[in-house]
């Protein structure tokens, strides 16, 4: 069977190459659901995870699943930066330019601006739109939905992954030039899902990714299935104000055995800062604030102001805490 294509393009000395998508479901209808994953090359999770969500629902659209139904049309682009991904890259390999700050794109311009254009154009008639990302390779988080700005409706839904956390943030007044930006101007809901970390696969977090966009398409009507499981979820809520950066005060090689998704106490140990040559401990960083641990740092070599983890508190912080310059990956 051969997919559709959003976007074919030649190279001056190479084969052409092509950007294909899945359109899976009834037909007729704007799709009910769009998924994006791999506007950056190498954020691995979200590749790996829409390439099997749309394998699973293929299988059931052909009908050789009995008693599972795909009961509207879903669209699925697993890899949107196609070149970077053959080549470990987050932005497109020929510019370097980062896809995700080239919305609405053009489809007269450049490369990433018809890609751009075209991703737009594929998914911006779906009533849900969910753009899958990792952090970046040095900094790895927990499976989460992220909320800019939300609706009512978006707060509500949001909830439906069963994923860990849903982060509430501040709309980013810098990057305005991302897909959840240009996805706002159509009527719909929007997420925006951030599930480990860039440059490899984390296989717990892909489990947990794949079964939460499951659970939302059955949740939503849009799937008829009996592969969720019936365990318990915790999902939290976490408001603006409710985001707590950990900074690093000293530089040192950063070693910590915490998972995210911890719980953590005031005062308990995040990880030990160590002197790179002389190999004694530099500092103990420890959690500032009691809460949820939403990510941490992975990349050990650690300079004086860095992100070192992320906390979600239960209740809301005082004063303004300002999250967008701590942002990673998307
Ligand atoms: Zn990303």
């Amino acid at each position: 069977m051969t997919s559709p294509l959003l976007l074919q393009m030649t190279a001056p000395l190479r084969e052409d190459f092509d950007i294909p998508y899945h359109d899976l479901g009834p037909t007729g209808d704007p799709p009910r659901a769009a998924l994006v994953a791999g506007i950056h090359g190498n954020e691995l999770n979200g590749v790996f995870v829409l390439s099997r969500l749309a394998s699973f629902l293929a299988d059931i659209a052909k009908g050789s699943q009995p008693g599972q139904r795909l009961l509207k049309r879903v669209v699925i682009i697993p890899a949107v930066n196609v070149l970077g991904i053959n080549l470990r890259s987050r932005v497109w390999p020929f510019d370097k330019t980062d896809i995700n700050r080239m919305f609405p794109g053009y489809d007269a311009g450049e490369t990433t601006q018809r890609i751009a254009w075209a991703v737009l154009e594929a998914t911006r008639a779906a009533y849900y739109r969910i753009d899958v990302h990792s952090s970046n390779t040095e900094f790895e988080e927990l499976p989460q939905v992220r909320l800019y700005e939300p609706s009512e409706q978006e707060r509500e839904n949001a909830i439906l992954f069963g994923l860990p956390a849903v982060i509430e943030r501040a709309m980013n007044t810098v990057f305005t030039s991302t897909i959840g930006h240009a996805w706002r101007w159509n009527e719909g809901e929007n997420f925006v899902i951030q599930a480990g970390q860039a440059g490899d696969l984390q296989l717990h977090h892909c489990e947990r990714l794949f079964f939460s966009l499951i659970a939302f398409l059955q949740r939503t009507g849009i799937l008829e299935t009996t592969s969720l499981s019936e365990e318990e979820e915790d999902c939290q809520y976490f408001s603006l104000n409710q985001t707590f950066p950990v900074i690093s005060q000293n530089a040192g090689l950063f070693v910590s055995r915490l998972e995210v998704g911890r719980w953590v106490r005031s005062g308990e140990l995040i990880g030990f800062l160590y002197d790179a040559f002389h190999g004694h401990i530099r500092a103990e960083i420890k959690a500032p604030v009691p809460g949820l641990i939403s990510g941490i740092r992975r990349q050990p070599l650690l300079c004086e102001g860095d992100l070192v983890a992320r906390i979600q508190t239960r209740h809301a912080l005082e004063g303004q805490v300002d999250t967008s310059l701590h942002s990673h990956g998307q």
